[in-house]
């Protein structure tokens, strides 16, 4: 079957040379297991670190060994009674469009109450981040200013909706006018900032946030979040979701020095990672889902056809390529 394996540790910017298209055996069913069939591939930015071998909360990939990513799967063959042919399911898989696996760590996901690629993006990895990064981590107030940096993309689009659901005023930053347009027409965003074809960014966000900005939901890191801080409330909360302008950086950047913005506004900020709320999942797919099926929660997908379309798919979020989830369809 076909497999994309990584073939070599990126230095700076991945590349299709980084990935090797190969295949491999599909073994013979045992018990307990369960013949898949990839149908939805999740491409993430946080892939590129696991590119890297430096320590992380996850581990590396291995060279000569698959690419792996939250997958939806359907189910082609059972040795497991909880599962049978036809059932779709969800979970961490190797990027191979057949495969044999073990049953720990697949979740059943029902096509019928939503269509199957939802469930890696606002029902699965990227809107859970979205929910327990702004409501535990920013503490929301109505009536408070949010500001969501990278704000077009499968988390920062979700976050503004949940800002605005919560009494917000939310103001998002991206990397186009066309996504600025959707995140004020299409996610009730109040204004949006274009940070390609804005010279000075610490004006602009101070302009779109009159009143300052009391929780900011940081998905970019870089220069953007520099001139956050120019603008942060007294009793600020900033969310560090993570920081795609500096996964590519081969040097320490040179940034300016937060600290004396936080002194002085008894800030905080405050990083987090998604698998620190496992034990909530539930309760956050299932608040999700309400909002989804009241209308008030909306969400859009990028879909790109192809199990070979992979590894373009990933390296193109460096790009700005997508608008909401990137997704692949094989
Ligand atoms: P997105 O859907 O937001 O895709 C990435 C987007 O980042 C692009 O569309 C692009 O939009 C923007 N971008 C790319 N390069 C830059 C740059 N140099 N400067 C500013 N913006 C850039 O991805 P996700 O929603 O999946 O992830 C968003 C962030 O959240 C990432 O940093 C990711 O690592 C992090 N994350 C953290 C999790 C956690 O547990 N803490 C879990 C999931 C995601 P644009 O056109 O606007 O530039």
């Amino acid at each position: 079957t076909k497999t994309i394996n990584l073939k070599s540790r990126p230095v700076g910017k991945p590349t299709m040379s980084d990935f090797e298209f190969a295949t491999s055996e599909v073994p013979k069913l045992k018990d307990g297991e369960v013949l898949l069939s990839t149908r939805y591939v999740s491409v993430d930015p946080y892939l590129r670190g696991r590119m890297s071998d430096a320590p992380s909360y996850i581990e590396p990939f291995q060279i000569g060994k698959p690419m792996a990513s939250g997958i939806i799967a359907e189910v082609i063959e059972s040795n497991h009674d909880d599962f049978k042919a036809g059932d779709f399911v969800s979970g961490m898989m190797p990027w191979k469009e057949t495969q044999v696996l073990k049953t720990d760590g697949l979740i059943k996901v029902d096509p019928d109450k939503a269509p199957l690629s939802a469930y890696l993006g606002i029902l699965g990895m990227t809107g859970l981040t979205a929910y327990f990064g702004l409501t535990d981590i920013g503490k929301p107030k109505k009536g408070e200013t949010l500001l969501v940096s990278g704000a077009a993309g499968a988390v920062g689009s979700v976050v503004g909706q949940i800002g605005k659901i919560l009494g917000l005023r939310v103001v998002g930053i991206a990397g186009s006018d066309e996504k600025i347009e959707m995140l004020t027409s299409d996610f009730g965003f109040d204004a949006g900032i274009n940070y390609n074809t804005t010279d000075n960014m610490v004006k602009a966000i101070g302009q779109a946030c009159p009143d300052g900005v009391d929780v900011y939901f940081d998905n970019v890191g870089g220069e953007i979040s520099d001139a956050v801080l120019f603008n942060i409330n007294k009793f600020s909360r900033t969310i560090n979701c993570g920081a795609i302008a500096v996964y590519n950086n081969t040097e320490a950047p040179k940034g300016i020095s937060p600290q004396p913005f936080l002194v002085k506004n008894s800030a905080s900020m405050q990083g987090f990672i998604i698998f620190d709320y496992v034990d909530r999942h539930a309760e956050g797919i299932r608040q999700l889902a309400e909002w989804l099926q009241q209308d008030k929660l909306k969400y859009t997908e990028t879909i790109r056809e192809g199990f070979d379309s992979i590894p373009q798919a990933f390296l193109d979020l460096f790009k700005g390529k997508n608008k909401g989830k990137m997704v692949v369809k094989v």
